[in-house]
């Protein structure tokens, strides 16, 4: 049996990252998936980032992962998102070419030294009592292994609901996967199902596109990477139209046959992606909803018509697609669907996304209960990670809440688990404002080079930024100025005759980067890109300040370790229901014992005390 360091089964969002991750840290790593042809296939939106998801996308980049290129080289429309509102709550977003996504994300897995990869599918587990020791597959094939990293997406145990009709598939097309999710319910992990939805995709050519408006992007186009030099690509406009009172008579009158409403499905999907029977039943007032036709790529007939997921048979999503403006000749390229999945709660895991029941068994993506391509990708960086780290003998990764999206996002999953599918948004993190899209790199990477995920250009390119911040910073902080001198330059601020630098002035509101190069020359040898950045730090210094202390408050509680011999049933006063619930889900922290729901303080302070 030929062996790796790690297997990954699945070549989507979540296993790309994995599989370059593990191989990143330098041990062998075999990525398995269904079909080598569908590496990066997205199988919903063509569209990458936006709020909470862009912010994502950088913070995975700044680790050195690949979701961020792949967007670039494949971007047809970027636009920075709430551009009108403060950088914390802004999200960079781009439309993407489906075709050339996946041609970047594969030319990327492909170059990765140490990353192998087979065409098949996995359908069991070997494991030696409570480790994972390698993979079956389907054809008998066996490969030995220390870590497996399942990334399945859609697939497990897959079931396509399309109007009356339901059969056995992960993605329109493509076979479900029966034998794991076999495996991990006799394990006795507590799974469910889940469900999500997609639209029709329509023929541009069928499209009067002559009456509708249209949305453009960026006049000049930001990049996800922190590494990416700029966009050059032809960029492309979405149209917008929208459903009326006719369309939606004929949903409501239809209800009856639609996958979800039929009482066919009853499994949880996205609350804020709503299908289109969805919003025309909780919506009633609402005589019409706005659709997004986005074009699938460059020279690509296909339209993905944003806003109307379906289970509607195919027939009925014609009708009511030909009430539409501009869609009255459409042609269905293909219906849309709803599919419906098997993931595993993920309270199961602990923070480094191992599965606490099988040493060596890493869940990441749509397996672990989220929804989008980002949040999976960012979950793949961190089990590809672990399982790396795990086979080198070295400590778990784990992010903190105060340092990334993506540690909120996993600590949210381990803690509370899922009862709908999790996606991000800005809401969820505690403190948004230090955790903006800008500044992902300044605070990850170091703990990417750290690790040995980042080398090379981006290791160069980043350390040359921060050298620049830091200098440019030094500058700023060190020119000053009374405020009779700032008044001379149109700047007014209080008269209390006390000294401002620089990097005071630019928190003031009103106080642009021209004022003060017109008070300073020097601030002229700052380049523009290091310059805004600062610029943006100014303007959140006095914010940052202010939380510093809560930050340090659970940084603390995240350094004070629970050790692993501590016996919960063991230490006085805890109720029986809270020695349960501590046992099962063995916080490795003091920050993770106190965000276990129903953990009293007065709990923390007896297992502070027995510790
Ligand atoms: P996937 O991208 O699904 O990749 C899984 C990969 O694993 C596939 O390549 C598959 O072939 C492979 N695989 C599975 N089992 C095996 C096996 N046993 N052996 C070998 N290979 C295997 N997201 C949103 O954010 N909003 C939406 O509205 C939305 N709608 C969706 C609608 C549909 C119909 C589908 C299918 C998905 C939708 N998504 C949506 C979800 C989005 O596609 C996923 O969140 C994202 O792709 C998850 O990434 P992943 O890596 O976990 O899994």
């Amino acid at each position: 049996m030929k062996h790796f360091d790690i297997i990954v089964v699945g070549g989507g969002h979540a296993g790309c990252e994995a599989a370059a991750a593990a191989a990143r840290l330098g041990v062998s790593t075999l990525l398995i998936t269904h079909k080598l042809g569908t590496i990066g296939e997205m199988s919903c939106n063509p569209a990458m980032g936006g709020l909470g998801k862009g912010h994502l996308i950088r913070e995975i980049d700044a680790l050195g992962g690949l979701i961020g290129r792949a967007s670039d080289q494949a971007g047809i429309q970027f636009r920075v998102l709430n551009k009108k509102k403060g950088p914390a709550v802004q999200g960079p977003r781009a439309q993407i070419d489906r075709a050339l996504y996946r041609e970047a994300m594969a030319g990327a897995i492909a170059k990765i030294g140490g990353l192998a990869l087979h065409e098949g599918e996995v359908d069991d587990l070997l494991c030696d009592k409570d480790k994972v020791i390698g993979v079956k597959l389907r054809d008998g094939l066996k490969f030995a292994c220390s870590a497996v990293v399942l990334t399945t997406g859609t697939f497990l145990n897959g079931t396509i609901h399309l109007g009356r009709e339901s059969f056995p598939a992960g993605r329109m097309g493509e076979a479900s996967t029966l034998g794991l999710s076999r495996r991990l319910y006799g394990m006795g992990l507590d799974m469910g199902r889940l469900k999500t939805g997609t639209p029709p995709r329509l023929s541009a050519r069928s499209i009067d596109f002559s009456s509708l408006a249209v949305q453009k992007g960026d006049a000049v186009p930001q990049p996800f990477s922190f590494i990416s030099g700029p966009i050059e690509r032809e960029q492309l406009v979405c149209s917008i139209t929208h459903t009326n009172e006719e369309t939606h008579d004929i949903i409501r009158k239809n209800l009856h046959v639609s996958a979800i409403y039929s009482g066919k499905i009853d499994s949880l999907g996205p609350r804020y992606c709503p299908s289109i029977e969805d919003k025309v039943v909780r919506f009633e007032e609402r005589t019409s909803h706005q659709i997004f036709l986005e074009p699938e790529g460059i020279g690509d007939d296909t339209i993905y018509p944003n806003g109307i997921s379906t289970s509607l048979p195919a027939d009925i999503q014609l009708t009511f697609l030909k009430t539409i403006s501009g869609l009255e000749n459409v042609e269905i390229i293909q219906p849309g669907y709803a599919v419906e999945y098997d993931f595993v709660n993920p309270q199961e895991l602990s923070h480094s996304l191992e599965v606490r029941a099988l040493s060596g068994l890493y869940l990441a993506g749509q397996i672990n209960g989220t929804t989008g391509y980002e949040e999976a990708a960012a979950q793949g960086l961190v089990a590809g990670a672990n399982a790396g780290m795990s086979v080198l003998g070295r400590p778990v990764f784990e992010l903190s809440r105060t340092l990334s999206y993506i540690g909120v996002m996993i600590d949210d999953l381990v803690m509370r688990g899922v009862t709908e599918p999790y996606r991000m948004f800005t809401s969820r993190a505690e403190f948004r404002l230090h955790l903006r899209a800008d500044n992902a790199d300044q605070r990850l990477t170091g703990i990417g080079i750290e690790l040995g995920l980042v080398e090379g250009l981006r290791k160069e390119i980043y350390q040359r930024r921060k050298n620049e911040l830091y200098l440019g910073r030094h500058m700023l902080n060190t020119l000053v100025v009374t405020p009779s001198q700032a008044k001379k330059h149109g700047v007014t601020i209080n008269a209390d005759g006390k000294r401002r630098s620089a990097f005071d002035l630019l928190s003031y509101p009103g106080v642009t980067l021209g004022d003060v190069k017109a008070i300073w020359k020097e601030i002229n040898g700052i380049s523009d890109e290091i310059l805004l950045q600062l610029g943006v730090d100014a303007r959140y210094a006095p914010y940052l300040e202010r939380q510093q202390l809560d930050v340090e408050w659970v940084q603390k509680d995240e350094l004070k370790v629970i050790p692993d011999w501590l016996d919960y049933s063991l230490v006085p006063g805890l109720s029986n229901e809270l020695k349960d619930k501590l046992t099962r889900h063995r916080p490795r922290t003091i920050a993770h014992a106190q965000r276990l729901e129903g953990i009293t303080p007065a709990a923390v302070l007896l297992v502070l005390a027995t510790i």
